[in-house]
């Protein structure tokens, strides 16, 4: 889908109908620049090709982060142990299976993880959000297991339901992480809004099972996109 496409009927301001929001997790409640998969990829040399790193989209080339080789074997696919979860990476990746390499890729996953902060106005959002008695949700592609930011900064609690990929076994844009979070907030689809950064995951995944998304355009890439907000402070004025 090209960027400026101005998919979805136009959202009208006010919406009394709203009973839940849905929210991405990376870049949308967090900022900063987690990407393991570049760095996992830099360490070892490996070929950027063969791993079919897809064609980035709207001219930012994080814009599908997650969807290549090794975002989906981080992102999608259910461990029992932390063993285990290292052990698909390193055979997804043919490398070698060493003691030396697993602490390499944890500790490669430890540091990239300390460049996600949560976004300033999340708390205040959430508390908002919450005493208008509005639900919440996390939909959120995400490496298990060192990556649940709301868990360690301690706003998981705000969250009536939260679909995560790796306990799924599922990437968004499945239409069924998007299912799963309705049917645990108890809401339809036309009560709910999904917030999130990413046209494909979030924007197109949402209005594929006819969830009503709205693009979160902090930098203003995408100045013609109708749904669009630049601040999650101005979800209020959705509701
Ligand atoms: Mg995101």
């Amino acid at each position: 889908m090209a960027c400026n496409d101005k998919v979805g009927s136009k959202f009208s301001k006010g919406n009394s109908m709203i009973k839940a929001v849905i929210f991405d997790l990376f870049g949308t409640l967090t900022k900063g620049f987690a990407y393991p998969e570049l760095d996992i990829i830099k360490e070892y040399n490996l070929n950027v090709d063969e791993l079919a790193v897809e064609k980035f989209t709207c001219g930012t080339k994080f814009e599908d982060v997650g969807y290549n080789y090794v975002g989906k074997i981080i992102h999608s696919i259910r461990f029992k142990s932390m063993g285990s979860y290292l052990s698909s990476i390193i055979n997804g990746l043919n490398l070698e299976d060493t003691k030396d390499t697993r602490e390499k890729i944890v500790s490669i996953f430890e540091k990239d993880v300390k460049k996600e902060r949560i976004a300033e106005s999340v708390p205040k959002v959430l508390i908002d959000l919450k005493s208008r008695g509005i639900k919440l949700a996390i939909v959120s592609n995400i490496p298990y297991p060192l990556y649940d930011l709301p868990k360690k900064h301690d706003f998981k609690k705000y969250f009536d339901a939260v679909v995560y990929s790796y306990e799924e076994g599922m990437l968004k844009p499945n239409p069924k992480m998007f299912e799963f979070a309705l049917s645990r907030l108890g809401v339809k689809k036309d009560e709910v809004i999904m917030v999130g950064d990413n046209f494909k995951a979030d924007i197109q995944g949402a209005e594929n099972v006819g969830i009503k998304g709205i693009l979160l355009d902090r930098n203003n890439k995408h100045p013609d996109y109708r749904n669009r907000i630049t601040n999650l402070t101005e979800i209020k004025d959705l509701l």
